[in-house]
């Protein structure tokens, strides 16, 4: 029977790397009902809602049908989980549909999370449940209306299957759309087989830094060692933005660490309330490893990962190498740095003017000395420009902020724009509305007991960050402590 409720997927990954996928259907779903649709995504991949939202496209998104001509695949890939290697993760509850060309010509992933059991599954059951799915729906699609790169959430589709969780749970499949899945771990899986890597490399090339493929295969400035300056730039890029919008990502395993830049995998992640360096969310996240102020240094420590993937393509001197791929490594402080403080400019007011470092840092010794929200702060500091001083007293003791504010203000001075336009451009940086976690985790379980009111309302402030309304006013409140004691966020659920 034809299903064209998606058409037109291409399998440029599964036809050219065959070697790293297997193909794979995904399992039926007894009672499926969608959701939520992203109407907007669809129309910039050029779907047609109606055809999405009818059988075949329920079918289609939910895995329980591939569309004709398709060649769904599982994408196998290692990685490095909290430091220790995994020599064999790959897709245990995901399906690689194919690639759709979106309206302004880019080539992207469209992918499914649990779909069901597949050769990569280990011991798990292959599914996933309505709130997790959701959780990844929502905070994706937060991150895209906040301006950080992030693969998007398509669909969440209810299965009608009953799941085992903590006690059960219902099903849900998402639909993801990413610039790829390809992973720091594919590229670990690659290299330990030998002849995948240079084709794998060559692939990602093409596909993420096209212009890079011009370049010779060896010798000096090759192409591989400028793909891996490219990749090293694009997550210190990344991961600065994370930290000026205080997301803490929760599992920044390897294979959760995209050739893309894109941020990936939103199971255990949160968003900071109070500034705090060693926040940690995650319930499996013991030794803090990926804490909130880490983030920067772990995505270094995958990075060199990355780079010892593409040694041998690098220099076939192995010393040569390793010095050249060093080097590049290198520059990952100062890239991460400048994108910190440019973003960090912006943030006070003063975009494009080199700061001052210790304005930076006592900024932040301030916020954790008085447990500041850190999407309130920044907020607060515009309306004090404004005039408006009492949004920052409720936040620290004057006493306290005065010092700072007023070499802050004398910065500001030297910038020399006017106190309403800079107290404007701002706002236009700094988000009123996040997914705060107390927010987030009410929405989610009504969803689950079959309430999506809270939720579609919830996604609708958090994809209009910027944009005050009165009638949103709730959705600024900072989780009350009690809330944030005791809140942790899951993996693998
Ligand atoms: P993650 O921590 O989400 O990055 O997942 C790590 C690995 O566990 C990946 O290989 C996933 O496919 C796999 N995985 C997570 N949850 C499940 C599940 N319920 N069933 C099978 N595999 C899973
Ligand atoms: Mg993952
Ligand atoms: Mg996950």
């Amino acid at each position: 029977r034809t299903n064209t409720a998606v058409p037109g997927l291409a399998s440029t990954f599964a036809d050219e790397l065959g070697a790293l996928t297997v193909p794979w259907q995904g399992a039926p779903v007894p009672d499926p009902t969608m959701l939520v649709l992203n109407e907007q995504l669809a129309a910039s991949l050029r779907l047609d809602v109606h055809a999405l939202r009818s059988g075949d496209g329920v079918g289609v998104l939910s895995g329980s049908a591939a569309p004709t001509g398709a060649k769904p695949v599982a994408m196998a890939y290692a990685g490095h989980q909290f430091g220790g290697y995994v020599p064999l993760l790959g897709d245990g509850r995901a399906l690689l549909l194919g690639e759709l060309t979106t309206s302004d010509g880019q080539r992207v992933d469209l992918h499914l999370k649990g779909s069901g059991r597949t050769p990569f599954s280990r011991g798990g059951d292959g599914f996933a449940v309505i709130g997790p799915m959701l959780r990844e729906y929502l905070v994706s699609e937060a991150m895209y209306a906040l301006g950080i790169p992030t693969t998007r959430a398509l669909s969440v589709i209810a299965t009608g299957r009953p799941v085992h969780r903590n006690g059960t749970e219902p099903g849900a499949v998402l639909a993801r759309v990413a610039a790829s899945h390809l992973r720091v771990g594919t590229f670990e899986y690659a290299a330990r087989q030998g002849d995948l890597l240079q084709p794998l490399a060559d692939y990602a090339i093409a596909r993420h830094y096209p212009k890079l493929i011009e370049l010779p295969a060896n010798g000096d400035g090759n192409r591989y060692l400028t793909f891996l300056e490219a990749v090293v730039e694009a997550q210190a890029s990344l991961v600065a933005r994370w930290m000026l919008t205080g997301f803490v990502h929760g599992v920044i395993n390897t294979d959760n660490t995209t050739i893309s830049g894109e941020t990936i995998d939103y199971g255990p992640c949160a968003f900071l309330d109070t500034y705090d360096p060693t926040a940690v969310f995650s319930s499996i996240d013991h030794s803090g490893r990926y804490a909130f102020g880490n983030q920067p240094a772990v995505l270094k420590w995958n990075l060199a990962r990355f780079a010892e993937t593409l040694l041998t393509l690098i220099d076939q001197a192995p010393d040569d190498a390793i010095t050249a791929a060093s080097a590049v490594l290198d520059t990952f402080d100062e890239r991460y740095d400048g994108h910190y403080a440019a973003g960090m400019a912006a943030k006070l007011g003063m975009a494009g003017t080199p700061l001052d470092p210790a304005l930076i840092d006592d900024l932040l010794t301030m916020m954790k000395d008085h447990g500041v929200d850190w999407t309130s702060g920044f907020r607060a500091l515009a309306d004090e420009l404004r005039g408006n001083s009492a949004p920052l007293d409720g936040l620290a003791p004057r006493e306290h902020t005065e010092p700072w504010l007023q070499r802050w203000r004398s910065a500001l001075t030297h910038h020399g724009r006017g106190a309403a336009e800079t107290a404007d451009a701002m706002d236009r940086v700094n988000p009123l509305y996040i997914p705060r976690n107390h927010q987030l985790d009410a929405a989610l379980r009504a969803a689950t007991d079959g309430e999506l009111a809270p939720f579609e309302k919830l996604l609708e402030v958090v994809t209009h960050p910027f944009d005050r309304r009165d009638e949103w006013s709730d959705y600024t409140t900072p989780a009350p402590p009690s809330f944030s004691q005791t809140f942790q966020t899951f993996c693998g659920t």
